[in-house]
This record gives C-alpha cells, structure tokens and sequence, in this order.
C-alpha cells in the first residue's frame, strides 16, 4: 500500500491529478480575493506539524487537502495583485508548465551525453538572452538556482582570471588579500559569497553611494588606489543594475571604465533589472551592459519564473570550463564543453531553463517588453498617487521599485507598514534608502492593476493617519 502510493498506479496517478488541480484552481481564485498576509495561528500549525510523526501514512487525499489549504493560509501571497514586495513574482503560466514538464521527465542536466534534448534547450536561451543583452556572439553561461549562485559564480570565475595559481592554491596563491568591490546599497548575499570562496568577508569592499542609492564613482577609483597602496589586490568590479532596495542602477560607463583601466573583471548584477532588456523603450537604462564580462540575471524575479532560476552569462566562456572542470571516471562525458557539470557550480541539476523557453517562445521578446513596462507604469502611477498625498519619492521609480518617505510628523515608517500589514489589503516593505526609512514597494504582478495601485494608495494613506 504504502509503496503503491509513491509510485500510484496509471488510473490513479491522474484521477489524483485531476483532484490537485481541481484544489489549486480553487485556491488560488480564492488567494486573490483574500488577504495577503498569513492568517494562521502558527501554534496551532506546529501542533499539527508534530502529529505527522510519519509512522503511520496518512491518506493522499488528506494530505492534499491539508497541504493546499496551509499554504493557501500560511505565507504571504506573491500571486495577489496587491503584494507589492520583493522580487518575488507570480509566477508565468508557461514557467509553472515547464515545472510540471521538468518533474514529469526529471531530466538530469548535469550532462548533453544523457539530457541532450534539455541541455540544448537551456543552452539556446541563454545564448539568446546573452545576445540580448549585447554580450559579444560566443557569450555564454548557464542557469542556476537564483542570483547568489550566479554571483558567486562571478566571483570564482574573476578569481580565476585574475590569479592563475587560485585554482590550486586558493587565495594563497595571491600576493595579498583578494578584495573586490560593491555599492553600499548591493545585495549584500556578496558578504556570505566572499566568506564561502574563502577570501573572507572583508575581501567585499562596500563603495559609498551618490547619495541617490548609485555606486560613486569617484569613491570606487579612491578606494581601488587606498587598497592599492596598503596592499590588497583588486580583482573585480561589480555594478547593481536596479539594486535591491530601490531599483537604482550604478552608473554602469564610469563602473566599467574604472574596472577596465585596473585591469579587473567587471560583473553587472542584474537580478532584477535585467528584465529591462526585453524592451526596446527601457534598455536603454542598462547601457554599458554589453560590456560587462559577466551578468547575473534571475528568471525568478521580473521575469516571472518560478522560484529557483538565476541565469549567469558571461564573454569568456573559456573560464567557466577552468574553473569548474574536473575528471570522473563515471560521469558519461563526450563533449565537456557542453557539459553543465564540468562549467557550473551544480552537479545534479534541474531542467530550469524550460521555464523561460516556454515563456519565452509563447510571449516573445515583446511579451515580457509589455510585461516590464506595464510594471514601470503603474509603479509611476503609485509614485504620483502618494505624491498628491505630500508624501515624497526618494528614489527613481524607472524599474518599477518606489521608495516613498511620509509627509513630516507622520508615524515610523515601521508602524505604518504593521498597520498596513495588518489589514490584509496589501503587501509592501519597510526599508533604509540613502539613510532614510522608507516603505518600499515593488511591481511584480502581472496582474496588478491600475484599481489595486489606487487601493494600496489608498491604504497607505489610511495606515499612516491611523
Ligand atoms: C535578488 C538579488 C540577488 C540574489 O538573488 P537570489 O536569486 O535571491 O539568490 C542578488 N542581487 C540582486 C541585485 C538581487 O536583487
């Protein structure tokens, strides 16, 4: 019995099928008209997660139901058109698709010999997405599990060119500390990627901001020649193109200048902004991009994949196979160029890139351009709302992120965001922009309409007056 359930019979596989479907249709109808936050008694949940003591099976059907309706009243809810929040999208119908596709299948994509079909797939779109951004024709890279991967991928391959006795020695192998460069205001999954390729935490160099959430320039040349001077070696560059908190884009010519005259790799972090690309009336935000030796953008953020896929793209293709090259005697390699195993982090992998093929295929470029500027628009359509309510906008709301500063003699920022929280209605964040609490609100429905953007202006407003 409790075998046939892991491995159901054909009848039964799709009547249970049917049955899921059926329950997150109903779900998640129902998610978008409730509230977004979680409205669950978290003791009463461990109570009932410490009765699956998993001695005894409990029946499917239960244990579906159990599980959609947990989920459906334990997170907060990326797929409701009023979550304005981190990134996090709701997810394309083609990328769910190609998630049920991949799991059917459960290709392995660690090498072309056995998944030639899925390896070809992933490769084709990153070429196209490398074109895209207007890396040079032999671009090339790989998906991975999100933006970290993709940076610390950055990082190992930067090492590797910069010192080529890193590969053996590690960081020894350099005449003094590696140490390489990030605004202030980057994503600071950099501090934890420094500290995992063993060149410690402060080989992150945080370069102060303009003042408008950019990487100062000036700053990064003075800090580059100081490090210079006592010792340190510089080895790589990294620019934010739409940083976390505020959508702002490090200015990307002067970023790749500098780099350029030190002789360092210069790596764009594009984990969100990098959707801009997609459109012929944004990209030119990114200018410069084309430039870069290498590029992190996450499928999972404005490019509506679902969670877990991050793409790294870079112009030396070459480094990838010297960095992450090795030699089994049991892997069934034939071409270990095309191997993902012997050119990225993974080994085992999933088959992510099937979820941006699809969408990519069914919508097009032009699908995701109407995609980010719809997003654009109606994050300009919340910023000129709370505007006429005396609040002020910090920051430039170009890739869709708002960072709103109440009127004088409101409440904390905090205390507005709990109220607002509070009520269901909407989603948005407290953050610090250039030293200033603000609430944070990011576009990242598909769905989100001009009616929710007035609502959550509305809310706000209600939340700070109390
Ligand atoms: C989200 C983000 C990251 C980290 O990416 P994950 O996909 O969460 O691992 C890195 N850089 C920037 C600019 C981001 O917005």
């Amino acid at each position: 019995m409790s075998h046939a359930t892991l491995f159901p019979g054909r009848a039964q596989r799709r009547r249970w099928d049917d049955d899921l479907t059926a329950l997150l249709e109903a779900a998640t109808q129902r998610v978008a008209r409730g509230p977004v936050t979680p409205d669950f008694d978290r003791q009463d949940f461990q109570a009932e997660l410490a009765a699956f003591d998993f001695a005894r099976p409990v029946p499917w059907a239960d244990l579906l139901g159990w599980t959609v309706a947990r989920l459906e009243h334990g997170v907060v809810h990326m797929t409701h058109p009023r979550y304005l929040g981190l990134f996090n999208p709701a997810p394309s119908f083609p990328a769910q698709s190609a998630d049920r596709i991949a799991a059917a299948f459960n290709p392995q994509l660690a090498s072309a010999t056995t998944s030639p079909a899925a390896v070809a797939i992933e490769a084709h779109v990153i070429r196209a997405v490398a074109r895209r951004a207007g890396l040079p024709p032999d671009a090339a890279g790989h998906f991975t599990s999100g933006g970290s991967e993709a940076n610390h991928t950055a990082l190992v391959c930067a090492l590797t060119r910069a010192e080529p006795g890193f590969a053996t020695s590690g960081s020894r192998a350099f005449a003094g500390p590696p140490v390489f460069y990030i605004s202030g205001d980057s994503h600071l999954a950099w501090i934890k990627i420094a500290h995992l390729a063993g060149i410690g935490r402060a080989a992150a160099r945080l370069v102060a901001t303009d003042g408008h959430g950019r990487m100062d320039p000036e700053a990064l040349a003075a800090m580059l020649a100081a490090d210079r001077g006592e010792g340190r070696v510089p080895f790589m560059v990294v620019a934010t193109a739409g940083t976390t908190n505020a959508g702002m884009i490090d200015p990307l010519g002067a970023c790749h200048d500098i780099a350029r005259a030190a002789g360092l790799w210069w790596h764009v972090d594009a984990a969100w902004g990098g959707a801009a690309i997609a459109s012929e009336r944004l990209r030119g935000l990114l200018a410069g991009i084309e430039r870069a030796d290498s590029i992190t953008i996450d499928a999972h953020k404005w490019l509506a994949a679902t969670m877990g896929c991050g793409m790294f793209l870079t112009a030396h293709p070459a480094l990838l196979a010297e960095a992450f090259n090795v030699r089994t005697s049991y892997m069934p390699s034939h071409a270990p160029s095309a191997d993902p195993y012997l050119t990225s982090v993974q080994w085992s992998r999933r088959f992510l890139g099937l979820r941006l093929f699809l969408a990519l295929a069914a919508a097009g470029w032009a699908g995701y351009a109407a995609h980010v500027e719809r997003a654009v628009a109606l994050a300009g359509m919340l910023a000129g709302l709370m505007r006429a309510l005396g609040w002020s906008v910090l920051n430039d709301p170009a890739l869709a992120v708002v960072c709103l500063a109440p009127p004088p003699g409101s409440p904390p920022v905090g205390r507005i965001v709990a109220r607002l929280l509070a009520t269901g209605g909407a989603w948005v964040s407290a953050a610090v922009f250039e030293g200033r609490e603000v609430v944070r609100a990011c576009v990242t429905h598909g769905e989100t309409s001009a009616a929710d953007i007035a609502e959550v202006a509305t809310l706000l407003e209600q939340a700070r007056v109390g």
